[in-house]
């Protein structure tokens, strides 16, 4: 009889083409760890450990005892997507109306709906390095190609616009940009972003992706939006959503700002592939961006924490030899550089060529789950979230110190 897990492989190049999600693995290795009864502290997964502020659940119950059980419109109701263009012309200065906005099942499909959108075979996307893991797979998976430019660690991991520039070619279609970036929390300040909106408007079919998933997690200045100039307007897709600011990883809302012809086609691929997102999660969004008093106390709250949280594993992981960390200016995330780890040798006798090997024995022997900067396009450096209790995070750094030291 025929087993069903040994039938040979049906799957297509398009899948098996496509690099797994190394934070999401990597979590995973954590739990399936954690269930044989380790102890183990994560810092791969990068969400946020507080639960979703009780006035967003209390309006998320009402919706549901009010009805919101039905199919939603694909782009997403309506008053929704007038909430958040309130929003954003209000806080990121962007002028918009609800036209202008479709929302998705989180900011991960909002990101593959504008891809899949805009890029033809062998189109070329710029992407800022280190970058957000999916954002590779998601260029590949509309067969375009991606162009790497990477900024120096030296420099807040930015690169310059100058560097942008000479990757730009005719088959250059969009520049994936972040800011607060993942996994470096690097920021880009006005003057940064008038020099990019300059650059792009040397181009005729230049676009910008600009994710701002990250825009209340900030530590120094405000972030600013790069849609907020009006003249780069009609060439940039703001990304965003509910997961990082509001805690709301689990109910899947993100949301694009763009101009309508892009919003259409989102539309069209998300109608064709998922509808409209979750009825109840979308309509207690409302009450997350406009109960203006609740929110600016949940949201402030958050932030203050990871500010500390921030200083906290910063210090720490400042204290384990030769590692090189900058302070991020925003997101969760610490960076560190960990070359002097690479090319030792285990207590087991087992060699450590890169950081995933590194990663894998941080796991193995200190029970903490880190993801590789590989899969940011990083090689030399680790990802750690700091989005994790104190107690945590320093009993975390005590076992990553007592496991790279004996690392010879
Ligand atoms: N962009 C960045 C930079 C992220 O870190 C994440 C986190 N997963 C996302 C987009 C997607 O967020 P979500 O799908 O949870 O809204
Ligand atoms: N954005 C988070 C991270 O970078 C969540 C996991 C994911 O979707 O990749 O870890």
């Amino acid at each position: 009889m025929n087993n069903i897990n040994t039938a040979s492989s049906p799957l297509a190049e398009r899948v098996l083409q496509m690099e797994e999600s190394a934070t999401i693995a990597m979590t995973q290795a954590a739990r399936n760890l954690k269930a044989t009864g380790a102890d183990v502290i994560s810092l791969s997964i990068g969400q946020p450990d507080f639960t979703t502020p009780t006035y967003i659940k209390e309006a998320a119950k009402k919706a549901l005892d009010d009805g919101f059980t039905f199919y939603t419109p694909v782009p997403g109701f309506l008053d929704v997507r007038e909430a958040i263009a309130r929003k954003l012309v209000k806080e990121n200065n962007i002028e918009c109306t609800a036209e202008n906005i479709a929302i998705s099942t989180g900011a991960k499909q909002s990101i593959a709906n504008v891809i899949m959108s805009l890029v033809n075979p062998s189109d070329e996307v710029i992407i800022l390095t280190p970058y957000w893991v999916s954002y590779v797979e998601i260029v590949k998976f509309s067969k375009g190609k991606p162009v790497f430019v990477k900024g120096a660690i030296e420099n807040d991991f930015k690169p310059t616009i100058e560097q942008i520039r000479e990757a730009i070619t005719p088959n250059t279609k969009a520049i994936m940009f972040s800011s607060p970036s993942n996994p470096t929390g690097a920021t880009f300040n006005q003057e940064e972003l008038e020099d990019l909106a300059n650059l792009v408007l040397e181009y005729e079919d230049l676009y910008v992706l600009s994710d701002e998933i990250y825009e209340y997690i900030t530590y120094e200045e405000m972030p600013v939006s790069l849609a907020s100039i009006e003249r780069v307007r009609d060439r940039v897709i703001t990304i965003n959503g509910f997961s990082k600011g509001f805690a709301m990883t689990g109910w899947r809302i993100g949301y694009i700002c763009a101009p309508t012809s892009i919003v259409k086609a989102c539309q069209k691929i998300q109608g064709q592939i998922t509808s409209g997102t979750n009825a109840i999660a979308q309509k207690a969004c409302i009450e997350a961006l406009e109960n203006e008093e609740a929110k600016q106390v949940a949201v402030e709250e958050m932030r203050q924490a990871y500010q500390r949280r921030r200083d906290l594993m910063k210090g720490l992981l400042d204290e384990i030899p030769n590692l090189k960390t900058i302070a991020p200016k925003g997101a969760f995330y610490l960076f560190p550089d960990v070359s002097a780890y690479l090319g030792t040798t285990t207590p087991d006798g087992e060699k450590i060529e890169n950081t995933s090997d590194l990663c894998m024995y941080l796991l193995k022997n200190a029970h903490i789950s880190v993801v590789t900067g590989a899969a940011f396009g990083a090689e030399n450096n680790i990802r750690l979230s700091f989005a994790a209790a104190d107690e945590q995070i320093v009993e975390a750094m005590r076992r990553m110190k007592e496991w790279l030291v004996k690392l010879k």
